[in-house]
C-alpha cells in the first residue's frame, strides 16, 4: 500500500492544531485542536471529515504536549484514521523559525533539531513549543519521517540590503539580529496562487501579499521569490496587528522603561499582547470594529484608520520596491473577509493603477477571486490562505522525492 496521508501539527505553547490529509486529491480526513494544554481542563475539539463522523468534545486536563498528541491520536484512531496506520507518509511539522540555515523544508533528524533549538533565543515563545511538538510526534513514529516546514523559508531569498537593519554589524552578526520575516507558508502559497489566478506562471508574475489574520503581515514577491517582507526579528515589526503595535520608534522603549518605570517584560507584553487594535480600541476583532464604526463609535474609527494608514504605507513602499505590480492580494481572517478593510486599503490609489469594483469586493466566497475592474492596471485579488495545505504538500513533495 502507498502511504498518501500526511499529518499537520502546527503546535503553540499552550495549543496544537492538527489537519490529517490524504494527498491523492488533498482532501482532509479529520481536523481539530487542543486548547489550554497544562491548564486545568483542557479542551480538544475534534472533527472527523470522512464517514460522516460528528465533531466531538473532550474537556480534561493534559498536562503537557506529549498528552495532548496522545489524546489526538486517540480521536484518530477511533475513525479509523490511527497514527499507527501504514498510510501515513510523514507528519509535517509548523516550524516558525528557520534562520539563515534552513531555506527548504526539511526532514528532521539530530542535527536539524539542534539547529532549531539554536534559534531558541530569536524565537522564544514559538520555537520550544514546535520543538516540544516533535519530540512528541517522534516518540508516537520514530520510524516516520517527520518534516520540518519553516515561516521563514520563503524569506530567505530577501536580498541583503532588505533583511539588515542599519545596525552596528558587529553587533548584529554576534546576536543574529536581522529581518527573518514569518508568515513565509501562507505567502508563498497565496503569492503562487495569485498568479494561476492571472492564468500566468509565478516567475513572470510581482505580486504585494497583504496576510491580515490576528497577526499581519506584507509581502513583496518578484517572479516567485520574496524580496521584503514587513515582519522582522520578531513577528512585532511592520503592520498594525491584532494585539501588537507593529512599526514604531524604538526608543519608545527607552522612554517606557527611564521615564514610565516599566521593566522589559512588562513592555514586552505590552507591545505584543496588549497593542495593536485591542490597545487602540479595546476590540482585535474586526467585525466588532466595523459594527461600531457603524454605530458612530470614534475610538473604534481612529482605529481603523490608523491600521489602514499603515497598510496604505506599505502598498505604496512594497510598490517602490518592485517597481513593476501586476496583483496586490488580500487573505488571512481580515484579508478574506473584511470588503471595507480592502476598499479602504487601495482608496485614492488609482493612479498607481490601484482600484477595487464595489459589487465585486462585497461577494462572500471561499474562492480565490479578482475584486478589481476590468480597466485597472494592477490585479485586486482575495486569495483565501491555506497553511496546512502548504506544510502537507512541502512534506509529501520532500517524502516522495526520498522514496522516489
Ligand atoms: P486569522 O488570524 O487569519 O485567523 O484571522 C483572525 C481575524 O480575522 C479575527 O481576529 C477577525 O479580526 C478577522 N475576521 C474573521 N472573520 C471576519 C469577518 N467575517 N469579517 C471581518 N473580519 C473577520
Amino acid at each position: 500500500m502507498t502511504a498518501t496521508r500526511v499529518l499537520v501539527l502546527n503546535s503553540g505553547s499552550s495549543s496544537v492544531k492538527y489537519q490529517l490529509l490524504d494527498m491523492r486529491d488533498s482532501s482532509r480526513l479529520a481536523v481539530g485542536l487542543v486548547e489550554r494544554i497544562g491548564e486545568e481542563t483542557s479542551r480538544l475539539k475534534h472533527t472527523p471529515l470522512t464517514g460522516g463522523g460528528e465533531p466531538r468534545e473532550r474537556e480534561e486536563p493534559m498536562a503537557d504536549h506529549e498528552q495532548a498528541l496522545r489524546a489526538v491520536a486517540d480521536e484518530l484512531a477511533a475513525d479509523g484514521l490511527g497514527l499507527d496506520s501504514p498510510e501515513l507518509a510523514a507528519i509535517g511539522h509548523r516550524v516558525v523559525h528557520g534562520g539563515l540555515k534552513f531555506t527548504e523544508p526539511t526532514v528532521i533528524d539530530d542535527a536539524v533539531m539542534k539547529e532549531i533549538e539554536r534559534l531558541v533565543p530569536v524565537a522564544p515563545l514559538h520555537n520550544p513549543a514546535n520543538i516540544t511538538g516533535i519530540r512528541t510526534a517522534q516518540a508516537l513514529r520514530p520510524d516516520l519521517p517527520q518534516v520540518a516546514v519553516f515561516d521563514t523559508a520563503f524569506h530567505t531569498t530577501m536580498p541583503e540590503s532588505a533583511a539588515r537593519y542599519a545596525l552596528d554589524v558587529k553587533t548584529a552578526d554576534e546576536h543574529r539580529v536581522r529581518r527573518y520575516g514569518f508568515h513565509g507558508t501562507s505567502h508563498a502559497y497565496v503569492s503562487r496562487k495569485t498568479a494561476q489566478l492571472l492564468g500566468r506562471a509565478p516567475e513572470d508574475v510581482n505580486v504585494i501579499v497583504l496576510h491580515l489574520g490576528n497577526g499581519a503581515s506584507a509581502s513583496a514577491v518578484r517572479g516567485g521569490r520574496c524580496v521584503d517582507t514587513s515582519m522582522g526579528l520578531t513577528p512585532l515589526e511592520g503592520l498594525v496587528m491584532g494585539t501588537r503595535t507593529g512599526d514604531m520608534d524604538p526608543a519608545v522603549i527607552f522612554h517606557l522603561a527611564r521615564v514610565g518605570g516599566m521593566s522589559i517584560d512588562e513592555i514586552d507584553i505590552l507591545v505584543n499582547k496588549k497593542s495593536g487594535l485591542i490597545g487602540l480600541c479595546g476590540d482585535n476583532d474586526m467585525r466588532e470594529i466595523r459594527r461600531r464604526i457603524d454605530a458612530g463609535d470614534e475610538e473604534a474609527a481612529l482605529a481603523f484608520e490608523i491600521y489602514i494608514h499603515r497598510l496604505k504605507k506599505y502598498i505604496g513602499a512594497y510598490y517602490a520596491v518592485l517597481g513593476r505590480v501586476d496583483a496586490i492580494a488580500f487573505t488571512a481572517g481580515v484579508g478574506e473577509n473584511a470588503a471595507p478593510v480592502r476598499e479602504a486599503a487601495v482608496a485614492g490609489l488609482e493612479e498607481l493603477g490601484l482600484a477595487v469594483d464595489g459589487a465585486l469586493n462585497s461577494v462572500r466566497s471561499d474562492e480565490a477571486r479578482l475584486i478589481s475592474p476590468e480597466y485597472a492596471r494592477v490585479a485586486v485579488a482575495v486569495v483565501p490562505t491555506d497553511e496546512e495545505l502548504e506544510i502537507a504538500d512541502q512534506t509529501y513533495a520532500l517524502v516522495s522525492d526520498r522514496n522516489a
